[in-house]
């Protein structure tokens, strides 16, 4: 245990590093980039110059993608992504999502026709489904059952303390149930850890929640998994929503919420 502690100390410290580095690449970048574009305007259009600062760009522009990735995972800081709509990423992944499914379960989505704006790519919330669905199917095995995912929108009035702590506001809520096996609290306990895993060798990479909770940190959301032994595992995740969006009932009111970070 305490050797696996301070493995999971290291790479926590690998992360940050990797963080800190993107981010001041990142920040480099920006100049290189805009530097170059401000030239370009100021070079004669179709010359050999102009086409090699094309280049520059081009090659700041992957560097940048690149070290925007390792920040998504490490946390450092929140992506430029979105506004998506909740439910119509959701709609997209779905068919990623069924496959996923054997035929023994049964996929059941709940979602909400409120517009749920949150600042998120759709490639990644298609990663984060894949993997909790992916464990709820894991954990259900051949023997049948249900996961039920479910989207909806949340209005916090206080701001909660403890072990799920997040601001007064508006979110969405993204749920994912399963009727599987279930964990005991140690499990529970490790499961965001990097590669912690209980399933056999070549099934589990102990690196499918770390990544969740990953993507949603740099979200600015929250997520907290609830488990009990032979009953089954629910997944909740908090994403803040962050434009005004005339809902589609007539009751709401316009949007006074925080904005996202
Ligand atoms: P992996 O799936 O590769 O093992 P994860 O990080 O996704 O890695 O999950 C870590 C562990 O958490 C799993 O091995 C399993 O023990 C437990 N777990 C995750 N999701 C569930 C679930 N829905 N039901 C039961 N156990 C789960």
């Amino acid at each position: 245990l305490e050797a696996q502690l301070r493995e999971a100390q290291k790479l926590e410290a690998l992360g940050c590093l990797a963080g800190g580095l993107a981010h001041e690449i990142n920040n480099m970048l920006q100049p290189i980039i805009g530097l170059t574009e401000l030239v370009m305007e100021d070079v004669e259009p179709d010359c050999q110059a102009q086409r090699n600062l094309a280049r520059v760009i081009e090659a700041a522009q992957r560097a940048k993608r690149i070290t925007q990735q390792v920040l998504t995972f490490s946390h450092a800081e929140a992506t430029e992504a979105g506004p998506l709509q909740l439910g119509s990423a959701l709609h997209n992944v779905a068919e990623m999502v069924d496959v996923l499914v054997p035929r023994t379960v049964e996929l059941v989505w709940r979602i909400t026709p409120t517009p749920l704006l949150v600042r998120a790519d759709e490639t990644q919330m298609a990663q984060v489904l894949i993997n909790l669905v992916r464990n709820a199917a894991d954990a259900i095995g051949s023997s049948g059952g249900l996961i039920e995912i479910t989207a909806d929108a949340v209005q916090l009035d206080k701001t909660v303390e403890g072990a799920w702590p997040h601001p007064a506001g508006r979110y969405a809520a993204l749920i994912v149930r399963d009727t599987g096996c279930g964990m005991d609290a140690a499990t529970l306990a490790r499961i965001f850890d990097p590669f912690f895993t209980t399933k056999a060798v070549g099934y589990g990479t102990g690196l499918g929640l770390p990544v969740v909770h990953g993507i949603v940190a740099s979200w600015g959301g929250h997520i907290v998994a609830d488990s009990r032994v032979g009953q089954g595992t629910t997944m909740r995740i908090l994403i803040p929503t962050i434009v005004a969006e005339p809902a589609a009932d007539a009751h709401s009111e316009p949007d006074s919420g925080p904005q996202a970070a």
